[in-house]
């Protein structure tokens, strides 16, 4: 009722929710109530969630941002949302997002921007902005996210939360709404590292109904959170000090590192020398996958339709021409191009081998080091509308996070200070399934 009552009171300002569903959390609350008092219940009992509006989540609207899934009830619950309501999580409903989660500000939704809490003339973030926000405006304790290029990292440094973007293959994508299948992961997002890897524990683990989900046993993420730090190698790439670094983020993530060192670990500076083709390689690769993907909105058999289509091609024309909104089009005609006979070789294989080399340089920094660390984002939150007009700029705010979901690391943000009095991410980034350590040093900003 209190998370229920502040969403009430302060999401008409911040629009962080696309649907509230307030009977069916009380109706949730009072079974959860009910098994805890009879001694029972999971380790997440009665705890209100949010999720990202890009999950499935049966009888209640899925949207994915999107006008094209404006009326869309999916028949099933994501593996992500069964699993939390398994371990007793209470949803109390779907949050706001970049359509199809496709941006970096929140801005590209068909139900309008998400405001930052900490200011709102300033964007949340994205693609996961609503979630970022409901959980900075504490109207629910933690949320889902997903991942594809920083949306976890991003919208959670720019609103001071902790939010982590697991291994490829850590969590279950079944029944999340996919952009780009080979970069898409779902996370949790919340104030923080303890209470991400409680929802981590109850989100992860392997799922037959998802091929790229892995077979390997999720850890108890909560008892490795007072690992100590004494003798961890730091790596701390200079590619991620360049230009483009607002200098009071740079300071600010200095003095969280320094945080780290006083603990006793030992920070050395590295090289990540493939860093500056993330951001091409990624615009290559995931609108390509997207293409793909957003194909199978053809007005026949999922969602939007458009009105009194004359015959097929019509149909097609008009429910995507009407569906999608200018970034879903942009992002599909790139794709589609780069895929297209004669340019393959050229964009979409050759994106691809530079992925292999981005990859590479991580396997080969962690040869010497165990976590690598930097900034989550060049910039704290921008105003609304500042990048709209720019799709370079709003890309490049994903320069230090893309690489990460190229190479299919784990990787968390979390709150390191402030810049121009807004908050600031540090970017924490481990080995392939090593969350619990990026975890362990997360816990030491709380
Ligand atoms: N901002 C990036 C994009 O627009 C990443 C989004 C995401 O991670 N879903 O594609």
């Amino acid at each position: 009722r209190h998370f229920l009552a502040r969403i009430e009171r302060l999401d008409a300002r911040l629009n962080a929710f696309i649907t509230v569903t307030a009977e069916a959390a009380l109706a949730q609350a009072r079974e959860a109530d009910a098994r805890l008092a009879r001694g029972e219940g999971g380790p997440l009992e009665g705890v209100p969630i949010a999720h990202k509006d890009i999950f499935c989540t049966r009888g209640v609207r899925t949207s994915c941002g999107s006008r094209m899934l404006d009326a869309f009830v999916a028949p099933y619950d994501a593996t992500v949302v069964e699993r939390l309501r398994a371990a007793g999580a209470v949803m109390l409903g779907k949050t706001n997002m970049d359509e199809f989660a496709m941006g970096s500000s929140n801005e590209t939704s068909f139900y309008g921007p998400v405001r930052n809490p900490w200011d709102p003339e300033r964007v949340p973030g994205g693609s996961s902005g609503g979630s970022a926000a409901a959980v900075a405006a504490r109207l629910v304790p933690a949320a889902t996210g997903t991942d594809t290029g920083g949306s976890i990292r991003q919208p959670a440094a720019l609103t001071g939360i902790t939010g982590l973007k697991p291994t490829y293959g850590r969590v279950s994508r079944w029944g999340m709404i996919a952009f780009a299948s080979s970069l898409d992961q779902g996370g949790p997002m919340a104030r923080t590292a303890e209470d991400c890897a409680l929802l981590l524990g109850a989100m992860a683990g392997f799922d037959p109904r998802d091929s790229t989900s892995v077979e390997a046993e999720v850890p108890d993420y909560r008892a490795a959170l007072e690992a100590p730090l004494a003798g961890l190698r730091i790596g701390v790439p200079r590619e991620y000090f360049g230009e483009g670094l607002d200098p009071a983020v740079a300071a600010a993530v200095e003095a969280a590192l320094r945080v780290l060192e006083a603990e006793g670990a030992r920070l050395r500076e590295i090289s990540l020398p493939n860093s500056r083709y993330a951001v091409p390689a990624y615009y290559v690769i995931a609108p390509a996958e997207a293409s793909s993907n957003l194909a199978r909105y053809d007005g026949v058999r999922y969602g939007y339709r458009c009105a009194d289509p004359r015959d097929l091609e019509d149909l097609y024309k008009r429910t995507r021409g009407e569906g999608f909104g200018a970034e879903v089009k942009r992002r599909i005609m790139i794709g589609t191009y780069t895929l297209s006979a004669g340019y393959y070789d050229a964009y979409y294989l050759r994106a691809q081998r530079v992925r292999r080399l981005i990859r590479d340089d991580f396997l080969r920094a962690f040869e010497e080091v165990d976590l690598i660390a930097g900034p989550t984002s060049p910039t704290p939150a921008f105003r609304l509308g500042e990048k709209t007009d720019d799709p370079v700029a709003m890309y490049l705010s994903d320069i230090y996070t893309i690489a990460v979901n190229l190479a299919g690391l784990p990787a968390i943000s979390v709150p390191a200070g402030f810049a121009h009095g807004l908050p600031v991410g540090l970017q924490l980034i481990g080995r392939h399934f090593d969350e619990a350590r990026l975890l362990g040093a997360a816990h030491r900003f709380q």
